[in-house]
């Protein structure tokens, strides 16, 4: 997770929200299950601001999202706040992973790190990786829930972590070897730099990334 900032509402979500929400309160008079309309708040134009936002990547874990896996997640969950159905700030685009969230009834999202509230800091100090696996820092009650509720510790994640990893370890060790068969002790700015690219915003797992470069190859970082 990283701190997201979120641009400005889409336009055709600004000119229909109120129509849009209207109807579903309408629906809601019969039907108080009713569901807000995908089609309407997964509009493209929402959708693709929605990837701006966090450069195509899940809100949650940081997964780079195909198309198919791009889901737009009610962060505040309808059944609960059904007049943010259609609210901006409550749109998060989301993998199925961490849309599958756990109920606000088991963990609220008051209880849980928010990417477009809490700052890298804040997140930072709730949750830290061990190589590919998610942990909450000690004493963070917040950093359990947070894993918990957005199953940031499922097997399915830590594979996909598993393998970016490999990939900055390849990269970091054939930078490794090449410093010793040229006798430096430093790497060059354009070894650094194609490192610490991994810990960018717009990369995958890109907090997991700093932690592991920061632990492994301390150097990079002074
Ligand atoms: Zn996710």
């Amino acid at each position: 997770m990283r701190h997201i900032d979120r641009l400005s509402i889409p336009g055709i979500l600004a000119e229909k929200k109120e129509e849009w929400q209207a109807k579903f309160e309408a629906k809601r008079v019969t039907s108080p299950s009713a569901r807000p309309d995908s089609s309407k708040y997964g509009n493209l134009k929402i959708r693709e601001r929605l990837e701006a936002c966090s450069c195509g990547k899940c809100f949650y874990c940081e997964s780079k999202l195909s198309d198919t896996q791009r889901e737009i997640d009610h962060f505040v969950e309808v059944s609960i706040a059904p007049e943010l159905a259609y609210e901006w700030t409550n749109l998060y685009l989301s993998c199925n992973n961490c849309n599958d969230k756990l109920s606000h009834s088991e963990i609220s999202v008051e209880e849980a790190l928010d990417p477009c509230r809490d700052s890298d800091t804040v997140i930072q100090e709730n949750i830290t990786f061990e190589d590919e696996c998610i942990c909450s820092q000690p004493g963070s009650r917040i950093g359990v829930k947070t894993i918990r509720k957005f199953r940031l510790n499922s097997n399915l994640l830590d594979l996909k972590r598993s393998k970016w990893l490999q990939k900055i370890m390849k990269e970091a060790l054939a930078i490794r070897r090449c410093m010793i068969e040229e006798g430096r002790k430093e790497a060059t700015k354009e070894e650094k730099y194609s490192l610490l690219r991994y810990t960018q915003p717009d990369q995958p797992y890109s907090l997991m990334s700093e932690v592991f470069l920061k632990k492994n190859f301390r150097h990079l970082f002074v």
